[in-house]
């Protein structure tokens, strides 16, 4: 019998082949590590896995990199004020010191003052040791507090759907080829999620349309049949048009609607206020496209949303996610094979799941944004946790790093210089995901999947879950945590096992399950609360069956664990959602003179995926201004200039690129992760967006000028 797929082999010398999972984006593709003693010699994909059957993207090959990468943190680095330069220290040296300060926090603020950030890109250790260490020390600012509605507890998602929206994977990728119409919202799956745009592909050479609906021309755009570009921070405003027009034009579907839903009488009312001329204008498109689309949608059966994903989900505010849930609604399209509102980077994980009940109630309050609790507290900041480089991507200006900058401990766990690191008295380097074994929480194809140390980290890194046990040995509370009694290195294994027993969508799975080198790759798919439910890839679901529960909300069948098909309290779904907020964006446009600053995820550069995975010098790294020609033109600038924008906020330089992509009234920038930066020149795109004054919202967008500067006086320090 012919092999399915071609197998995936090096040319180089190897005694020996190892599996495992990328973890470096929520595709989660399949790996073969050809190893030769105790060295990796190359990687490839793996053909036998699911996702990504024998392909491996440059942002995966990049790992390769990375592991040899001389500017990678291999050391603890220590430095008792944030003036002083770092010094090397060992690990349990800088545990130490970590827990000295933050007893002397808690001493002189109380254990409030302690605040552990992590953001729904965070790894899975990382909010799992972060969650457990604030619970056990007891502040209510863990990681549950900063994490968007949708991700975690609450949500408009889950009013309507009763799962939380980071769990409303509803259809996975293998169906997406049954849909007619897959509108992919507010995220470019073809530049961030390479994975994910072959089903969206494949569908539109089966006949589906693919309507791209953003705010700039994406590689996602450029592939698809239609694209609707609105004006930075209107998506949500033509979404409406759109739903209106699918009202006014009767293409709703009335017998799903009566079947399943409440409140569309209150949806309807509130789509009052955007008539297809209003929402054309504020928008800033033809109100003969935003009819077209609607048409194309209205026209389609089954249709589905794609949205959300390894960086959009960051920037989608709880309208947005609502109105995708409520269209595939109107349409009909929930439970049958290719609908479904479908979010990228789903996850059946809620942090506040991992707490303790009982006693202090430590999972409520609002969501807040990092510039908003560095702003709240003012000089009361007392001690700062963060993974990664959220810096970089704060809002708020001078005076929330002014905030951060009066923390007497900030403590950051990363793998490079960055921004982070600058504010931090103690940074501990991580291990890469082929340095260590982990749980891949999310993903974009519903399965949890599972990643093994193949290789011995440099140095003294580490895994977060390390960091977070090592410093609650320090405290009392250490012998209550999840890994107690494991050995140093199975404490990841214990963690994860902990995690996938406790949450009753997972409870049937096990590591051990999951582990690519025991069982076939890809992981399993929750829900999974049977054994019976655990299946796995094999040749009869190649040929195009599915394993699993593939799609949710199915008629006649019920939500896990429920006796209903939808969870919610009347069994239904229900499209009046909360109150929906007043789009308080560009409604009228840019005053003359003014530009709209737009910090995107990063697209095109590789380098902008992560400050970890980039071999750049330092030196080298700066921000590019994205600028339509004709605004180029009108300030003066040309392709490789240097210029400065600047608002309130403070000020960044970057190189502009001209490029027909982004909106004439638009500056388009790319973040530079790892940037230097001194409080006079903040090289963050985000450091100049205000705060936001929604819980859970940062700010999309902020007005900001555009000045040329001269090559040579750009570049002046
Ligand atoms: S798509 Fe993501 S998971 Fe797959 S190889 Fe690339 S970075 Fe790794």
């Amino acid at each position: 019998m012919q092999p399915l797929r071609k197998a995936q082999e090096t040319r180089r010398a190897f005694d020996r082949v190892r599996r495992s999972t990328c973890g470096n984006c929520p595709c989660g593709c399949g790996v073969k590590v050809f190893l030769r003693g105790d060295s990796m010699v190359d990687i490839f994909g793996d053909e036998e896995h699911p996702a990504n059957k024998g392909s491996f993207c440059p942002k995966g090959l990049l790992e390769y990199r990375h592991l040899g990468n001389p500017d990678r943190l291999r050391w603890p680095l220590l430095r008792e004020s944030v003036s002083q330069p770092f010094r090397r220290a060992s690990w349990d040296e800088a545990i130490r010191f970590v827990a000295a300060r933050l007893r002397e926090v808690e001493r002189q603020w109380g254990r409030d003052a302690c605040s552990v950030y992590a953001a729904p890109a965070s790894s899975f250790g990382h909010l799992l040791g972060g969650t457990v260490f604030a619970g056990g020390f007891g502040t209510p600012n863990g990681p549950w507090r900063f994490l968007p509605h949708h991700r975690a507890e609450g949500g408009s998602v889950a009013g309507m759907f009763g799962v939380n929206a980071a769990s409303l994977l509803t259809n996975t990728p293998r169906d997406w080829c049954n849909s007619r119409c897959i509108i992919v919202y507010g995220c470019d799956p073809a530049a961030t999620d390479p994975m994910a745009i072959g089903p969206i592909i494949d569908a539109r050479d089966r006949g589906a349309a693919v309507v791209v609906i953003d705010t700039r021309t994406t590689m996602t755009a450029i592939k698809s049949s239609y694209a609707l570009r609105a004006r930075p921070g209107t998506l949500s405003v033509a979404l409406r048009g759109i739903l209106r027009l699918l009202f006014d034009e009767e293409r709703i579907d009335r017998e799903f609607i009566a079947e399943a839903t409440d409140g569309v009488q209150a949806l309807r009312q509130e789509l009052e206020a955007y008539a297809p001329g209003d929402v054309a204008r504020r928008c800033g498109i033809a109100e003969k496209d935003l009819r077209k689309i609607a048409d194309v949608i209205g026209s389609a059966y089954p249709v589905q949303v794609v949205t959300g994903g390894w960086l959009g989900m960051e920037e989608m505010g709880e309208d947005d996610l609502r109105l995708c849930a409520s269209l595939v609604c109107l349409r009909g399209s929930i439970g049958i094979p290719g609908g479904g509102p479908n979010l990228l980077n789903a996850t059946p994980f809620d942090p506040s799941q991992w707490l303790e009940r009982g006693g202090r109630a430590l999972s409520g309050g609002a969501a807040v944004s990092l510039s908003e609790a560095l702003l709240a507290r003012g000089s009361d900041c007392g001690a700062w946790f963060f993974e990664g480089d959220p810096v970089a991507r704060m809002a708020g200006g001078t005076a929330a790093l002014e905030a951060l900058s009066a923390a007497p401990l900030v403590v950051a766990l990363g793998s490079y210089a960055s921004l982070t690191t600058n504010r931090a008295h103690v940074v501990f380097p991580m291990a890469s995901w082929l340095e260590s074994d982990g749980l891949l929480a999310a993903g974009n194809g519903r399965s949890l999947q599972w990643h093994s140390r193949i290789l011995a980290p440099p140095g003294e890194c580490s895994t977060p879950i390390d960091f977070w046990a090592d410093l609650a040995e320090q405290f009392d509370f250490a012998a209550t945590l999840p890994w107690r009694g494991a050995q140093r290195d199975e404490r990841n294994r214990a963690a994860a096992q902990w995690a996938l027993q406790r949450n009753p969508l997972t409870s049937a799975l096990s590591v051990e399950a999951l582990d690519p080198e025991r069982n076939p790759p890809g992981g399993v798919l929750w829900p999974c609360v049977d054994p019976a439910e655990i299946a796995f890839e094999d040749s009869r679901y190649i040929r195009g069956d599915v394993r699993g529960r593939n799609i949710l909300f199915q008629r006649n069948s019920v939500y896990p664990l429920t006796e209903r098909r939808f969870p919610t309290p009347d069994g239904l779904i229900s499209l009046c959602g909360p109150q929906p907020r007043e789009f308080t964006g560009t409604a009228s446009g840019p005053e003359s003179g003014e530009l709209l600053l737009v910090a995107s995820v990063p697209v095109d550069h590789v380098e902008s995926y992560s400050g970890r995975i980039s071999d750049r010098a330092a030196a080298e790294a700066f921000v590019t201004l994205h600028l339509h020609p004709r605004t180029a033109a009108a300030a003066g600038l040309a392709e490789g200039d240097h210029a400065v924008i600047e608002n309130s906020q403070g000020k960044l330089r970057g190189r502009v690129r001209l490029t027909d992509t982004v909106d004439p009234q638009v500056v388009w920038c790319i973040p530079v992760p790892g940037a230097a930066s001194s409080d006079n020149t903040l090289q963050s795109p985000w450091s100049l967006y205000p705060p936001s004054r929604e819980p859970g919202v940062r700010a999309a967008f902020a007005r900001v000028s555009l000045r040329a500067f001269r090559n040579s006086e750009a570049l002046d320090p």
